[in-house]
């Protein structure tokens, strides 16, 4: 038999990412592919940055989508922030600390850890400490949104910190951009990194960068060469930068950066503030059916991401059984607790598109229906109804 066209099922993902995707994205994505120096591929490059700098609310000249997807966003601030020999503070309160930590290592830096448990967000007070026993750290690393946990933390606060101690500061918003405030200016972020799969629902594979200029002039006075040739960011920017002269780097994905064009106009239309409240809004509605079924959330009230909630899973409940049902019988997909948090939580993620009551109200009609099956103590339709009134 010879293989034929894929044709993947239809599914809501209300997962840690991807997702779903807007159609208006998919059809950008077919539109007809042009040279990656085709003078309205380059307009249309410039416009991606204004619309980049929308996003990230920054007004940084360095502003870009990485062609790859959200881990090499994280390691283009990394590879070029740090230098052989330099300490850098990684923040760790879930997976992707841990992932910053590999990155810092694989650059010949020093990471210096300041753990916080899973589920809590990074405590200022331990981040000073570290600060004050390592006066001489180059680079404070922290996750805004840890997508493992479902944590937000105070970015604004740990920045300031970073500062008052002379150092830089890389920032993963790969979970928080569009869903909840990412402030780059206000904040006085040096490096972050996004990702164009979480809450900007676009395809996966792509990662909005931003540097500011103190960050630029750290760049530009290092003494080793950046250790990735891709990402160094000396020789993307002559593609991305040069005011009407690009140089070719490498061929962008063309088609992909369609779709990332497209999910930023999305984004500009309904307004970022509003994008914000919107997910606010349906984090509510499903709070209020998740607590009236009787189930808990694994992080505190004044810490929980809208868009990505951890739910403790009931005890006596067999994880894996209650996901595939919920994928098989109602081609819903939500995410399994990482790491430490295996088998403990369900990760539901009420991102960009898919951040709707419609959405919300299909997750709860489907959860109950299958925890009820499993012999759990539920009334049907309380969950639909209470979400509903709270929305
Ligand atoms: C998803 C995610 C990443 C990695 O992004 P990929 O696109 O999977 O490489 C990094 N950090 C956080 C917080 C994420 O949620």
């Amino acid at each position: 038999m010879p293989i034929t066209s894929f044709h993947p099922p239809v599914r809501i993902l209300l997962g840690p990412g991807p997702s779903d995707v807007n159609p208006r994205i998919l059809e950008a994505l077919s539109r007809p592919t042009i040279g990656h120096l085709d003078p309205s591929f380059i307009t249309m490059m410039d416009e991606m940055k204004i619309l980049l700098q929308y996003a990230f609310q920054t007004r940084n000249d360095l502003t870009f989508a990485v062609s790859a997807p959200g881990s090499a966003g994280m390691e283009t601030c990394f590879v070029n922030l740090l230098e052989p020999g330099d300490k850098v503070i990684v923040c760790q309160n879930g997976v992707f600390g841990g992932r910053m930590k590999e990155n810092a290592e694989r650059c010949g830096a020093i990471p210096i850890m300041v753990q916080d448990s899973w589920g809590d967000p990074v405590d200022p007070n331990k981040l000073e400490e570290a600060l004050k026993s390592h006066p001489d750290t180059k680079v404070v690393a922290f996750v805004h949104a840890e997508t493992s946990t479902g944590a937000q933390s105070d970015a604004k606060t740990l920045v300031e910190l970073a500062h008052r101690y002379g150092c830089l500061t890389i920032v993963d918003t790969v979970t928080s951009l569009g869903g909840s405030p990412v402030k780059i200016d206000e904040w006085g972020v040096d490096a972050v990194y996004s990702g164009s799969q979480k809450c900007l629902s676009c395809t996966p594979g792509l990662s909005p960068v931003s540097f500011n200029e103190r960050a630029v002039a750290r760049i530009q006075a290092r003494k080793t060469k950046a250790q990735s040739w891709f990402l160094d960011l000396g020789l993307v920017k002559s593609y991305w930068g040069g005011a009407g002269k690009r140089a070719y780097h490498h061929t962008a994905p063309i088609n992909a950066l369609y779709g990332l064009h497209e999910a930023l106009v999305i984004l500009q239309e309904e307004g970022i503030e509003e994008s914000w409240a919107r997910h606010q809004r349906n984090h509510q509605a499903l709070r209020a059916g998740i607590e009236a079924m009787g189930l808990a959330f694994a992080v505190k009230k004044e810490s929980r991401l809208p868009q990505l909630n951890a739910i403790i899973i009931p005890e006596g409940i067999n994880d894996a059984v209650v996901r595939t049902q919920l994928l098989q019988k109602y081609g819903l997909e939500i995410g399994a607790g990482l790491g430490e948090m295996a088998g403990k939580i369900w990760r539901i993620g009420i991102m960009g598109y898919g951040s709707n009551l419609r959405n919300v109200l299909i997750f709860l009609s489907a959860l109950e229906t299958v925890l009820k099956e499993l012999g759990a103590n539920i009334e049907l339709g309380v969950a639909t109804r209470v979400a509903a009134e709270a929305a």
